[in-house]
């Protein structure tokens, strides 16, 4: 940990988004004994949480006068991470076997998970802080301070000054679409899973789902329930790929990447086959989007890589007034929440400092460097889930806060294993028992929980 250079100070801070990474962030920078106020464009906390039927209008949502929607849950949609992993780390995402309404589930449905994120804001009177249906429009550095702009439901604009600003804005609802020739004259319906909820207007079609990680695992086999073919494309498989897949309906087919879409309805892969399709379902992933940031083009945005940001949160220039909480795609999601805004949070009061912002652009450089020598795509700047526990733990230490346990580790990526493998069942089987029986054993020695470990594990089995 760098050794704090100046009395400890107090800061008022805005923290942008009321989701998981919001609420987290708002209680750690609390804790540190910053003023908070968080802007939460909806009604209530939860983000990517608060599930709704309504879609964005233009179901391909490139359409920039589109009406929009944050979530892109869909219905029957779990999670796929472990609860026990899942939690923050002072409040566990425990199981209620006590309350119908509940989901106690290993494996939770997303209500369950909105449930728990509502329990967590209350625990932690987080929504004292919170003005609601309030929208930041704009966030500009002023004079070394922060100004920003936010815009009431009813259109009302207010101009406030920060010491500081986080943005904890979420990054799946703005889809990026993978492109395939031809696919301009091909005549059928396209959708990306961010406006995908339920497979019922998909009966009896012919579908491809382009994707196979956890959206597009989950969203094909939802769609084969229904529909009279599903075909997914997946780029990660050998151009041959050609397999059927096991489900109850018998209709699932793995293929390589799309080669092309025709003007006759037909999709051709690179496996020579040929299907005419109804639908594409795109589960090709989500943009960065900060439309809100005005920095004079010091921050970019290229190729899903946000430049410059040390380790992920800290652009070296606008460092510590401007930070980021949230943006790595790795498995240990809340977590990473708790671990990074403790951060900043221990930055902005001056407990830790951040080296210079030549040093944090050397190592921003050579970080970029070490993409380029493994040969990982640049898109694939924040994707560290390979690196989770070692890029946590460097931040944990740096802030002098605890490590990330090793069971936790251990479920997220035997999880991930059981996701690729058994897509299907990954969240009813499992063979890790012990890493649970740790989980729960080290919450009763933290005394996180009330009851002894035996009554979760037993309860549920
Ligand atoms: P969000 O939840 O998106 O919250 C951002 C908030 O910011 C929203 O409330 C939004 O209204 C608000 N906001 C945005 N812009 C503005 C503005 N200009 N002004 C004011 N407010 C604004 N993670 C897991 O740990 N487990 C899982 O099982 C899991 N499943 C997932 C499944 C799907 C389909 C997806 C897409 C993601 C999943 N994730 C999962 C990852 C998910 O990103 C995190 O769980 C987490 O909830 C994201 O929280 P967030 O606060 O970063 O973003």
């Amino acid at each position: 940990m760098a050794p704090a250079q100046n009395p400890i100070t107090s800061k008022h801070v805005a923290v942008i988004g009321a989701g998981a990474a919001g609420v987290i962030t708002s209680r750690e920078l609390r804790r540190e004994g910053h003023s908070v106020i968080v802007y939460e464009r909806e009604k209530q906390v939860g983000g990517l949480w608060v599930y709704t039927p309504k879609s964005d209008s233009d179901p391909l949502s490139l359409d920039p006068t589109r009406s929009k929607v944050h979530s892109s849950i869909y219905e029957s949609l779990r999670t796929n991470v472990p609860r026990e992993s899942m939690g923050v780390r002072d409040f566990p995402f425990l199981p209620r076997f006590d309350d119908q309404s509940r989901d106690p589930r290993r494996y939770p449905n997303h209500r369950e998970v909105l449930a728990y994120i509502q329990d967590f804001a209350r625990e932690f009177k987080i929504e004292e802080m919170i003005r609601f249906e309030t929208e930041v429009v704009r966030v500009e550095p002023v004079d070394g301070k922060w100004r920003v702009q936010s815009k009431k439901s009813g259109g009302f604009l207010e101009d406030e000054i920060y010491d500081a600003v986080v943005v904890c804005n979420g990054h799946y609802t703005e889809p990026n679409i993978t492109h395939i020739p031809g696919i301009k004259s091909w005549p059928g319906k396209q959708i990306h899973s961010h406006n995908y909820r339920v497979p019922d207007p998909f009966e009896n079609e012919v579908v491809v789902v382009i994707g196979n990680f956890a959206s597009g695992a989950d969203i094909s086999r939802d769609i084969a329930k229904v529909a009279k073919e599903v075909h997914i494309a997946s780029r990660a498989r050998e151009p041959h790929t050609y397999e059927k897949i096991s489900v109850p309906q018998n209709n699932l087919w793995m293929h390589s990447e799309i080669d092309t879409a025709n003007e006759d309805g037909s999709i051709v892969f690179k496996n020579g086959k040929v299907v005419f399709a109804d639908s594409i379902v795109y589960c090709t992933g989500y943009k960065y989007n900060f439309p809100f940031l005005e920095t004079n083009g010091y921050l970019r945005i290229d190729e899903k890589r946000v430049e410059p940001l040390y380790k992920h949160v800290f652009p070296p220039a606008l460092a510590p007034g401007l930070s980021f909480v949230g943006v790595p795609a790795m498995g240990i999601v809340f977590v990473m929440f708790e671990i990074q805004s403790k951060w900043v949070a221990a930055v902005l009061s001056g407990r830790v400092t951040l080296p210079s912002p030549d040093k944090m652009m050397e190592d921003i450089n050579a970080w970029y460097a070490s993409l380029d020598a493994l040969g990982i795509p640049k898109r694939h700047t924040h994707t560290i889930g390979r690196i989770q526990r070692e890029y946590l733990n460097w931040v944990a230490e740096e802030c002098g806060c605890e490590l990330v346990e090793r069971w936790r580790g251990q479920e997220v990526d035997g999880g991930y294993m059981r996701l690729v493998a058994h897509p299907e069942t990954y969240r009813d089987e499992w063979d890790d028992d012990e890493l649970i029986e740790e989980a729960y054993n080290d919450f009763s020695r933290k005394k996180l929980i009330s009851f002894d470990p035996s009554y979760y594990l037993e309860n549920g089995r």
